[in-house]
């Protein structure tokens, strides 16, 4: 009877242990080369949006994954489509049977770099191509023959008329931020593309939030797709430490530096609204021998891909960037995230905090609000379903009253010489004054 008892114990405690145990890559049924290259890269264990997403693909489901950037989602398309795709090998000269579409030319970038690096035990050859570089290069690349195609919208259907580019063997279609492909206008770009396809195919959509529009989209080129979530909609990552800091906006320069000083912050991506503010935060920067550089629409290609490099290898402190130039960007670990200016965009907020605290690490998000910007962090607030302590820090109080127009055109008027408050700022504030650490928090 005791013997029994204690059986029955040990095989209760037996099943306990093996629920809880960590799931593996091994166990999503992944080949070993792939899991070869995992290893390589130090991952340990799935993330959720790849313990959900990576069974289902390979078993050859249409997938509709929502999944915010820092969550692993890029391995989550990745592997198994690389798993399918070799598992099941073509004779013969390589067609392009995986294309992969994003948004921006840094997150084409970096999504080749990731397919390179988890295919590098295949046989599999990839490339990326991308608008505003020469397209001679690439040209010759795909001549050779290549089996992924990473590519932005423009570029791909240039290439395709020009008969340079042939999709009719592709077997994966993945659609990787779809929400921003909506954001950035790419709705009959994609249209076209997904017109150049076979009928029989994959498709993987991944966006970071659902709209209508792109349950919308889904429903058009998915078939039977199964839905899968990282996170809850529009949720921001649990490790991220959001602070909202209540402060003029003439008082918003000499503030950010004085975190970044005060702070001896090594790396951190300040976001503001317009390209010109961009260039002016991080020529201010510069001035104050902060290293810094601008990320934004209006620069070369060379000059984005210069700057995030030297933002990676830590020879540019401070990367200042626009919404759609900072899309993507993936700089493992980041400390720190800034808010210059809030988006007027609530999901923008998601993405752009999304910047740190990746694949489960910590990570710091502040944002600096000034009166005409308390409208977009109550948006904000709405959306995430949770209320910010407003600080307040010390020397930094704001004093502004509401104004008519809205932030971005006090700017341009500033611009122009009206009201323009200077770095030095009138109320003998900013980085002189003492006190910047005895930040008291109050409820705005
Ligand atoms: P993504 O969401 O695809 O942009 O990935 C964010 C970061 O997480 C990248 O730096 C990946 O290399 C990293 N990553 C992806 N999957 C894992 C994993 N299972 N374990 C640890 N890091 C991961």
């Amino acid at each position: 009877m005791i013997g029994f008892y204690f059986l029955r114990q040990f095989s209760i405690i037996l099943v306990a242990f093996h629920l809880i145990q960590f799931m593996t890559f091994k166990d999503l049924g992944l080949s070993a080369p792939i899991l070869k290259a995992v290893s390589k890269q130090g991952y340990e264990s799935p993330s959720v949006i790849q313990e959900k997403a990576i069974p289902l693909i390979i078993k050859g489901k249409d997938v509709l994954a929502s999944a915010q950037t820092g969550t692993g989602k890029t391995a989550g398309f990745t592997l198994p489509m690389l798993h399918n795709l070799s598992e099941n090998k073509k004779e013969g000269k390589r067609k392009i049977r995986g294309l992969i579409l994003t948004p921006t030319r840094e997150l084409a970038a970096q999504v080749y770099d990731n397919v390179k690096s988890y295919s590098e035990y295949l046989t599999i050859k990839s490339t990326v191509i991308f608008g505003g570089v020469n397209q001679n290069p690439q040209v010759k690349t795909l001549r050779g023959g290549i089996d992924i195609l990473i590519a932005t919208p423009g570029r791909l259907l240039d290439l395709c008329g020009q008969g340079e580019i042939n999709l009719s063997k592709v077997e994966f279609f993945v659609l990787d931020e779809a929400d921003r492909m909506l954001d950035m206008g790419f709705v009959h770009d994609i249209k076209r593309v997904i017109k150049l396809l076979p009928n029989r195919r994959q498709n993987l959509l991944f966006s970071a939030t659902f709209s209508k529009e792109i349950k919308q989209l889904a429903n058009q080129f998915l078939t039977n797709p199964v839905a899968v979530e990282a996170a809850p909609e529009n949720s921001t990552a649990e490790k991220i430490v959001q602070r909202m800091i209540r402060v003029d906006n003439g008082l918003k320069t000499a503030l950010v530096i004085k975190l970044i000083t005060d702070g001896n912050w090594q790396q951190v991506l300040i976001f503001t609204r317009t390209k010109w503010g961009a260039n002016k935060l991080s020529e201010k920067l510069s001035k104050r021998k902060i290293s810094s550089a601008a990320i934004h629409g209006n620069k070369s290609q060379n000059a984005r891909t210069k700057a995030l490099a030297g933002f990676k290898d830590g020879s540019i402190r401070v990367l200042v960037a626009t919404d759609i130039a900072a899309r993507g960007l993936d700089i493992p670990l980041l400390p720190h995230v800034v808010n210059y200016e809030l988006p007027n965009i609530s999901e923008d907020y998601v993405h752009r905090i999304g910047r740190t605290g990746r694949a489960g690490e910590s990570g710091e998000a502040i944002s600096l609000v000034c009166i005409d910007e308390v409208g977009y962090a109550k948006d904000i607030e709405k959306l995430l379903g949770e209320k910010f302590d407003f600080e307040i820090f010390e020397g930094f109080e704001p004093v502004d009253k509401p104004s008519e127009k809205k932030p971005h055109q006090q700017r341009n008027n500033r611009r122009r010489g009206t009201g323009k408050k200077k770095f030095s700022n009138p109320k003998g504030g900013g980085n002189n004054r003492k006190g910047g650490n005895s930040r008291s928090k109050k409820r705005y």
